[in-house]
């Protein structure tokens, strides 16, 4: 229904909308889900809760830098030795589509994955690759007046900031 490439700026994008921000207001979910919760998403979805997918969760929910799904594998194997990474990949979009995690397109690199899934948005450092999370930034209190810049009905937004992190800044 929703064109992928509907975002404010025209840009084409590769996720589809739901992984993305959307103008209506989200359900004000919790930063992290219970085992009993990531248990009734994953079934409300229609995906299969197991305790590989649960350790999958703890690792993501525990990290606050955005991992890519090799990141996460190479955590959760730690815990879980026999784990395949295509296991982690599968997992993974299984939360971002029953809601309990946010998938990121940022730059050029591959998908990072957010247990986050509150409203919030990302800096990425154009040295180091680093994806923190700003907080107390609300697009959406300028796009009430979207409405005289596009004939287009927005549905989401793409923002991502760039810049050096403390780290790399000369
Ligand atoms: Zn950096
Ligand atoms: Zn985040």
């Amino acid at each position: 229904m929703a064109s992928a490439r509907a975002d404010a700026k025209g840009r084409a994008a590769r996720a589809p909308l739901t992984t993305r921000n959307s103008v209506s207001p989200p359900d004000s979910s919790n930063d992290r889900v219970t085992p009993q919760e990531l248990r009734h998403a994953l079934e409300a979805g229609g995906h299969r809760f197991t305790t590989q997918r649960a350790a999958v969760y703890d690792v993501l929910a525990a990290s606050s830098a955005h991992p890519t799904a090799d990141d996460v594998f190479t955590s959760v194997r730690e815990q879980v030795p026999d784990i395949s990474l295509a296991t982690v990949y599968k997992a993974l979009e299984a939360f971002v589509s029953c809601g309990v995690a946010r998938k990121l397109s940022l730059g050029s690199g591959p998908a990072r994955y957010d247990g986050r899934t509150d409203e919030h948005e990302h800096i990425r450092c154009l040295a180091c690759g680093r994806v923190q999370d700003i907080e107390g930034l609300r697009p959406d209190d300028w796009m009430g007046g979207l409405a005289d810049m596009t004939p287009f009905h927005v549905v989401g937004y793409r923002l991502e900031l760039e810049g050096y992190c403390p780290d790399c800044v000369h």
